[in-house]
């Protein structure tokens, strides 16, 4: 019977940990294939170092060049919205279903796998493996083992030496301009100084402190709170669709910048853009701020990017033909983390999946509202919601 590990990880960078657990693995077991399979990023793993997807896969696939039986995949990154293991397990039970699968995991996991989701379908599935990730660690697992082993027999702990290694640790290291040989395979810190990566972008960070400090004075704390939630969920929405994660951020950050000022001052802002604005705009004050905001950035802050301007600008009434990136801050402003709509969580897969769908779901959600209380319908609004709703 075919033998196959199954080895996943953000590998936010691969690093001599995985390789040697992996390693070890194969070589215990006799796999005949090692999947090596990045994740996509977790939204609560978004952390501003973090590399894209494409480049997680080039550094495992350096990581195991030297290793037959490892094969890199990208089926959890390519796969649309939410990425789960037992996602992946059910996946590959389809793809080899005569083969005995074996899941890799370090010790931090195994403790904590119990929480996994459908964790239970995982071990009816495979046998799940591990090893100490810390000295001292083996007691515990063993311990954790016995709370497993109600729900499976097929547990593994290998008792291989433990290098106390972490991604965490290394992108500091790196960050840092610290010498990283020998925690890293060569080949994965020669593409990490040719690539550039976990090079801390100064100018970026500056500019992050000071929009932030920008809002939180001009903003009420939970319109500050919305705002910097709505940054992070752009950022990964931007990884998700390929755009750029910094400009996501800014925009994120800076989208509500004029909610809270009087709303004559936003319509002075809003009528410094060369645009007309027709009476259902002007009669609703709630739409003035996402166009104040754009021209307050660009006048005040010395914003001059297009794109975060447009994406600024519509946020709140959308508008037809939007771009990726425009759309990616209208969603990200519906979906932020502390939005609690009855179908918020709904709404977050939905955008997950697609953008467009995304606009769809709330296109209708916001003009259906609008129609149930009989308010008006300003005309950017209602062209976006000919662009996404009808079928056709
Ligand atoms: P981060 O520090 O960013 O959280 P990480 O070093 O824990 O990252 P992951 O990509 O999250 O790396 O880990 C993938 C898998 O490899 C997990 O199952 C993890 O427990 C395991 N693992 C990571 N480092 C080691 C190590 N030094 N020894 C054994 N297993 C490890």
């Amino acid at each position: 019977m075919e033998k196959i590990g199954i080895f996943g990880g953000t590998f936010n960078p691969i690093h001599q940990g995985h390789v040697h657990l992996a390693k070890h693995y194969i070589q215990e077991l006799k796999l005949d294939k090692l999947l090596v399979i990045p994740t996509k990023y977790p939204p609560h793993k978004m952390a501003r170092d973090l590399v894209s997807g494409k480049d997680r896969l080039e550094m495992c696939r350096l990581a195991f060049g030297d290793c037959p039986q490892a094969q890199v995949s990208d089926m959890e990154i390519v796969r649309p919205g939410r990425s789960y293991t037992v996602d992946t397990i059910r996946q590959l039970r389809k793809d080899y279903p005569q083969a005995k699968l074996f899941l890799l995991v370090g010790g931090d996991m195994f403790r904590s796998f119990h929480r996994w989701y459908c964790f239970e379908e995982i071990l009816q599935n495979c046998t799940l493996c591990t090893a100490a990730r810390e000295r001292n660690e083996l007691q515990e697992l063993a311990r954790c083992r016995i709370l497993l082993s109600q729900y499976s027999e097929n547990l593994i702990i290998l008792d291989i030496p433990v290098l106390e290694l972490s991604s965490t640790e290394i992108r500091s290291r790196l960050e840092k301009g610290e010498n990283c040989s020998g925690l890293l395979p060569e080949a994965v810190l020669s593409y990490i100084r040719e690539q550039k990566l976990y090079v801390p972008d100064r100018a970026h960070e500056a500019a992050v402190e000071r929009f932030t400090e920008k809002i939180r004075s001009m903003l009420k704390p939970s319109r500050f709170e919305h705002s910097l939630n709505v940054a992070k969920r752009a950022v990964y929405l931007a990884d998700l669709y390929g755009e750029d994660g910094k400009k996501a951020e800014i925009a994120g950050l800076l989208h509500d910048i004029c909610k809270n000022m009087p709303p004559e001052e936003q319509l002075q802002w809003a009528k410094k853009s060369a645009i007309i604005f027709d009476k259902s705009f002007l009669d609703q004050p709630q739409l003035w701020h996402g166009f104040a905001a754009a021209e307050y950035i660009q006048q005040e802050l010395g914003i001059q990017d297009p794109a975060i301007l447009d994406a600024v600008r519509y946020h709140t009434v959308g508008r037809a033909e939007m771009s990726t990136f425009e759309k990616i801050i209208f969603l990200a402003d519906l979906t932020s983390e502390e939005r609690s709509y009855p179908s918020a969580e709904e709404v977050r897969d939905t955008v997950d999946q697609s953008l467009d769908e995304g606009m769809r779901v709330s296109l209708l959600f916001t003009i259906g509202k609008l129609v149930e209380n009989r308010q008006p319908i300003c005309r950017d609004s209602w062209l976006a919601y000919n662009c996404y709703v009808p079928e056709s």
